[in-house]
């Protein structure tokens, strides 16, 4: 045989993949010729260069990808659990009902003559308030509070998160004065002036 095919047949042969008629061809010609046999030599050397029948190969790598998918899956859904656990327990993001909160009003004049009326809200029971007011700019007062609560938790010292919120004005509070209160299960609209009006101020 010429070198060409012994060579062609090498990498076969280092396989065990030839017949047993070519090795004997191939083992007398490396015997003989020094080209083929440091030829052989480097393929001995770099098995890894050798090609890995693709069949074999596949499946693995299907399995280390359903893995890997797993794997980013949990750590998402484990991401988003803790930071719900966290955002529920300390950021208040969970809407109060009518029925967690204690509102309470005072309404009374001022020695330079101003009209004030004073909200106060408290939470009841287990929870601690938190608040975010958008305030309107506009010559009337016309707000809207929205109340959150964050669930007491065991051994839990946090203050409840009591607050007020006071609106004054230099003339009698009209109509268009209000406070919305938004909670999970309703709205709840309080008239300034009408409470200007029940406590006798004006
Ligand atoms: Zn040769």
């Amino acid at each position: 045989m010429k070198c060409g095919m012994i060579q062609d047949l090498l990498p076969l042969y280092y396989e065990n993949l030839t017949s047993q008629e070519s090795n004997q061809e191939i083992e007398t010609h490396l015997n003989t010729c020094k080209i083929c046999a440091e030829f052989y030599e480097t393929i001995k050397s770099n098995p890894t260069t050798q090609e890995i029948p693709n069949h074999d190969i596949q499946p693995l790598k299907k399995i280390k990808k359903s893995v890997m998918i797993k794997a980013i899956v949990s750590f998402f859904v484990g991401a988003v659990l803790l930071a719900s656990i966290f955002l529920f327990l300390f950021w208040g993001v969970i809407p109060a009902k009518q029925e967690d909160i204690q509102v309470s009003y005072t309404a009374e004049m001022l020695e330079n003559g101003d009209y004030e009326i004073d909200f106060a809200f408290s939470a009841t029971g287990n929870w601690i308030l938190n608040s975010r007011v958008k305030r309107t700019e506009n010559s009337f007062y016309q707000e809207e509070l929205k109340l959150y609560c964050v669930k007491k938790i065991p051994y839990d010292n946090r203050e409840t998160g009591d607050f007020s919120l006071g609106f004054v004005k230099t003339e009698p509070f009209s109509e268009e004065d209000i406070l919305i209160i938004d909670y999970r299960d309703k709205d709840i609209t309080y008239s300034l002036k009408e409470i200007a009006e029940q406590a006798g101020l004006q």
